[in-house]
């Protein structure tokens, strides 16, 4: 009888506490300002133009479904396929997306905001719209040109991935891990950062451009680490403990990343965090698989655990086919508040996760910029 009476309170007990862990959850993410640092919105509104306030606009993102997530601040990936870089026409497109960007943010003004620095995603948040950020992904975008580098950071630029799968003129890739028989050899050219990678890492610096280390070789993240007097980060990365994947951060890369004052951004793709996405991704035709939300959150407890405070969200919606079967969008970020809390996370470290620990990297970065403008023949 007590043990049936016992049941009995489990089962009532159960889903009580389960409403009561979405209904914090929801709560949390209402308080805080989610910030997602990698979507490649833009590529997919070139492929195919689509009004942004329009449910479905893109496969992963739209108004809609950013306010049902609660997203304050989004970096839109102002993405340069390295093809680009052989025909002349990386920086052209760079500013070309950069201009789509500003054309989405205009057209909604009473939900988007342009944002460039966290006072201003914070007053975005405030007067209750989206900051939206660019962050341009391959460096070869800059055409070898420290004055690209300033006329993009004077469009909004705040962050630049040094390289996408191509090796550009002044930094290793780690290289296209989508092929089946993946070598890095393939990639490396130059051993890291040529002596004017460096010159464009302390540009980025002077400037208050955070440097993004996601599709860097090893070398290049080690040349990084010892050269930018700004942390670097990773947009989009996850754990390479967990999943094979090389492009995902080892735990001492991780573990140096944070040591430098820098954050890692768990990428959401199936490829990324599954041994069984990686292999579906990678077959020839690549086959459908999603992994759960559960081992995406296995990544992110994986790296707070070796970086307390400096782990953060990079979902690369709209960039990946395979995001998880129950974290399909960006209308799911409650729920990745309610995993976190189900495991026993606080608070404070679930609002870390959501956008503060990257918040206050991003301050981190404005304040190792300087207004130093003497003039220089280039
Ligand atoms: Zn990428």
């Amino acid at each position: 009888m007590r043990a049936f009476s016992f049941v009995l309170l489990l089962v009532a007990a159960l889903p009580a506490r389960a409403e009561d862990l979405a209904a914090h959850a929801a709560r949390l993410v209402r308080g805080s300002i989610v910030v997602d640092t990698h979507e490649d919105v833009p590529w997919e509104l070139r492929e195919k133009w689509a009004d942004l306030a329009v449910a479905g606009a893109t496969k992963h993102v739209d108004l809609p479904r950013l306010r049902k997530g609660g997203v304050g601040a989004v970096f839109f990936a102002v993405f340069t396929p390295g093809t680009l870089a052989d025909k002349g026409q990386a920086a052209h497109v760079a500013f070309e997306l950069s201009d789509l960007v500003d054309r989405v943010v205009a057209a909604h003004p009473r939900d988007f905001a342009a944002a460039t620095s966290v006072a201003e995603i914070r007053a975005a948040h405030k007067s209750g719209r989206i900051a939206i950020l660019k962050g341009i992904e391959g460096g070869h975008a800059i055409e070898d040109s420290l004055g690209l580098l300033r006329d993009f950071y004077r469009l909004g630029v705040r962050y630049m991935t040094l390289t996408h799968t191509n090796t550009n003129d002044w930094a290793d890739s780690l290289g296209n891990f989508a092929d089946p028989s993946y070598d890095p050899a393939k990639a490396r050219k130059h051993g890291g950062l040529t002596a004017f990678g460096k010159e464009v890492v302390a540009e980025m610096n002077r400037l208050g451009m955070a440097v993004d280390v996601s599709h860097v070789s090893p070398d290049t993240l080690r040349d990084v680490l010892a050269v930018s007097k700004a942390p670097p980060f990773a947009s989009h990365s996850s754990c390479r403990a967990l999943t094979d994947n090389p492009r995902n951060l080892t735990d001492e890369q991780i573990v140096a990343i944070a040591k430098a004052g820098g954050v890692v951004m768990l990428n959401a793709s199936s490829s990324f965090l599954d041994a069984d996405g990686l292999a579906a991704f990678r077959a020839t035709p690549p086959r459908p698989f999603a992994t759960t939300l559960s081992r995406y959150v296995d990544h992110i407890e994986h790296a707070m655990k070796l970086a307390p405070g400096a782990v953060g969200i990079g979902t690369d919606f709209d960039g990946i086919d395979d995001p998880p079967r129950d974290f399909p969008d960006v209308s799911y970020m409650p729920r990745l508040a309610e995993e976190l809390l189900r495991r026993g996370h606080s608070d404070a470290e679930v609002r870390g996760v959501l956008g503060e620990n990257f918040l206050a990297y991003l301050s981190r970065v404005e304040s190792k910029s300087s207004p130093d403008t003497k003039p220089s023949a280039r």
